[in-house]
């Protein structure tokens, strides 16, 4: 391939229907943005499975290429700070959904957006950690700001065996918390005791709706899933416990009372990792690489796909079929 050609999977909407496939591009036909990466990795994100099968709204213009992070090198930039060869990392910021994204081997984007890697990380590395990971350290900067501590009591992890909640029972477990895992399939439960769960929650209520108030079992929680699991979470919250909620893996839904807020001082403090601002993600990347040691990170499962596998993989996500992350190695179509 030329240098000026490369490959990207691109999403058309044809009849109302998404349709993905590799397309070779020319880097004239990138997006007039002041930054020109060349693309490592992406990852496969919950968001990202939903874009491609187009089983959910996620692109607001098409066509598109989707991605919601990567990591690569700069190749060409017009902000001082971006030198030729600075090795950078980008969630967010609505690339993969409205901007075009990393399933793409350059990319062209605003480097406002862009968090140069910090020292010690790969961008292999960086991309195992991704938009779940690093979500997953946000969850855990917000119990922390709410003053939970290792000795505040367990904390539960629902979705555990998935992207966030693998790397938040591995990060949390790091710094000394006892953490108990929630995951629908017990097959995984070997993966997720590896990653430091010290117990399971998984019980058949968790499909139920809670009472307004269950018995106190959780002095924290990052919950991944909402709907169901997150109403029973907040009804088994010790007084005074911390909910970080950032998924909707289960269902965009919550029916739940005031009874844990009023009556136990529960908090419900939402995550967001799209829009948030560069200095918070600066520091979040900057904690990742204090707070999870590689050896912990290799632990996480992480199959690597190319451009033409990732189609598959976003179905056996949707059909909750994979553990832990999925790497995409644009370079290996
Ligand atoms: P994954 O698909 O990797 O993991 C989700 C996990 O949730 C699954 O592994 C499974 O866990 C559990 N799960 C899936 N479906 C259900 C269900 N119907 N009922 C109960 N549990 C279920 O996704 P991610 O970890 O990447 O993302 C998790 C959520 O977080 C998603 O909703 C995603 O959109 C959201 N997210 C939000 C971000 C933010 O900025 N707020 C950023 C990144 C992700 P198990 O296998 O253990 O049963």
């Amino acid at each position: 391939m030329s240098q000026n050609k490369f490959q990207a999977l691109v999403l058309r909407e044809e009849d109302k229907k998404t349709n993905a496939s590799i397309e070779t591009l020319a880097l004239d036909a990138l997006p007039d943005e002041d930054t020109l990466i060349k693309v490592d990795y992406s990852t496969l994100n919950y968001k990202d499975a939903l874009a491609i099968t187009g089983k959910g709204k996620i692109v607001r213009t098409w066509p598109m290429v989707p991605g919601v992070d990567f990591a690569g090198t700069v190749v060409e930039s017009s902000n001082p700070q971006y030198k030729p060869g600075t090795r950078v990392v980008l969630t967010g910021w609505s690339v993969g959904e409205k901007y075009w994204g990393g399933y793409s081997q350059y990319q062209r984007v605003k480097s406002d957006w862009l968090v140069p890697l910090p020292e010690g990380l790969t961008t292999r590395q960086a991309m195992m950690i991704g938009t779940a990971g690093f979500t997953a350290m946000l969850c855990v900067n917000a119990l922390q700001a709410a003053n939970i501590t290792p000795q505040s009591g367990p904390v539960l992890v629902t979705g555990a065996a998935g992207g966030v909640g693998s790397v938040a029972v591995a990060i949390l477990t790091n710094l000394g918390y006892s953490v108990t895992a929630l995951t629908g399939d017990p097959d995984k439960h070997t993966y997720v005791k590896q990653l430091g769960a010290t117990a399971f929650a998984d019980g058949p209520e968790w499909s139920e709706a809670p009472r307004a108030l269950e018995a106190q079992r959780w002095a924290a929680a990052i919950d991944t899933v909402g709907s169901k699991v997150l109403a029973r979470v907040l009804a088994e919250m010790h007084y005074g416990g911390v909910v970080a909620a950032c998924g909707l893996a289960g269902g965009a839904d919550l029916s739940t009372t005031v009874m844990p807020f009023i009556l136990r001082s529960v908090r419900l403090i939402g995550v967001d990792s799209v829009m948030l601002p560069t200095k918070d993600r600066v520091s979040a990347w900057q904690r990742i690489v204090n707070d999870l040691p590689m050896e912990v990170l290799n632990g996480i499962t992480a199959t690597t796909v190319s451009l033409t596998d990732v189609k598959d993989a976003a179905e056996d996500m949707l059909g909750g079929k994979l553990k832990g992350r999925v790497l995409v190695d644009v370079n290996a179509v």
